[in-house]
């Protein structure tokens, strides 16, 4: 089968690949399409990856084999599935860090989104796959674990009714951030430097200044002048904490959900301290957060409307790489 793999030095390359099959337990697909996340391009430019690898991991099927002992699935179904599982057992699953847990992070989709076939290992078809009804397209469902990676956000957030909440970055991750902080019952500001994407921040339910003066204006109308409740960072880097930490309130917190990697913080102990910050931090979601992500999707309490701006084949791929890292592009959404 072809499939488009990471060849090392950040170069992608449309090859033939050894083809899957289902083992007992397991799903074999036949890949309907799988959207470009972030840490794929991370992964890409980063060497936390070793060379060859097919990337791809928000990724949506149809059943071609299902291996003996899976009932819920049949051959011709439409599911979406997620790369990574937990043991639910282990000391990191049983306080709450179930992506630290090791058998999280060793899961996989073999060999990945970016592919015409892909295994989806017995774990995952139990704990990280969902049957697509009629009705719900393929690209909404292929936002079921980026979404899912947002709501564990606003949990680790402690976010309650009542509190404000300052979303910076309105790429597809942000506007679905704006959507789960709404929907914990958080008043949410947002801001981007792009026009179009606070286009998308307003259609998400944010409210958007178009200035910086204007943004603080809001937050401090909004908050009776204390600063927001959290602030989360879905862009800019480490250069934007200590602008984050101008616009959090005492107590609040900093929540860093991307934007890159960095050696240092660009924040004093002091303010910390004497400002009881927390800063905090999230990496990839849990079945639980998925199964919620997937219900909401389903039932229309998140859109993703506007957000997919980009349709390529499997061998363009690497074009999409280039638009997302040019912010030319919010989601691109790849199809064999
Ligand atoms: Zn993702
Ligand atoms: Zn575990």
């Amino acid at each position: 089968m072809k499939a488009c793999v990471h060849v090392g030095a950040g170069v992608l390359e449309l090859r033939d690949w050894p083809a899957p099959s289902a083992g007992p337990g397991e799903l074999l697909l036949r890949v309907r399409g799988c959207g470009l996340c972030g840490s794929d391009i991370a992964k890409l430019v980063g060497d936390r990856v070793t060379a060859p690898a097919v990337l791809g991991h928000e990724v949506v099927g149809e059943v071609l084999e299902a291996g003996a002992g899976v009932p819920r699935f049949a051959p011709g179904d439409r599911v979406v599935v997620a790369h990574h599982v937990p043991c639910f057992h282990c000391h990191y699953c049983r306080r709450g860090s179930p992506s630290m847990c090791r058998s999280f992070q060793r899961s996989n989709l073999d060999p990945g989104g970016f592919a015409e076939r892909v295994r989806v290992p017995a774990p995952n078809v139990a704990h990280a796959a969902f049957a697509i009804p009629p009705g719900m397209p393929d690209e909404t469902a292929s936002f079921t674990e980026p979404l899912a990676c947002c709501l564990r956000a606003v949990k680790r957030c402690g976010t309650a009714a009542g509190d404000t909440v300052l979303v910076v970055g309105l790429g597809s991750v942000g506007c679905l951030l704006v959507q789960g902080f709404r929907l914990a019952g958080a008043t949410v500001l947002a801001t981007d430097l792009l026009a179009e994407r606070r286009r998308l921040g307003l259609a998400a339910g944010a409210r958007v200044p178009e200035r910086e003066a204007e943004l603080d204006g809001a937050l401090r109308a909004a908050t009776e002048g204390r600063g927001a409740d959290a602030v989360v960072l879905t862009a800019g880097g480490p250069a934007a904490l200590p602008w984050a930490r101008a616009r959090v309130r005492d107590g609040g917190t900093l929540h860093y959900f991307a934007g890159g990697a960095g050696e240092a913080l660009p924040l004093s102990l002091e303010s910390l301290y004497h400002h009881e910050l927390t800063l905090s931090a999230t990496y990839s979601a849990s079945p639980v957060e998925l199964a919620e992500a997937f219900e909401l999707l389903l039932r229309g309490a998140v859109t993703v409307d506007g957000l997919v701006t980009h349709r390529l084949p499997l061998a363009r791929l690497a074009e999409g790489v280039e638009l997302v890292k040019r912010q030319q592009a919010v989601k691109v959404y790849v199809t064999p």
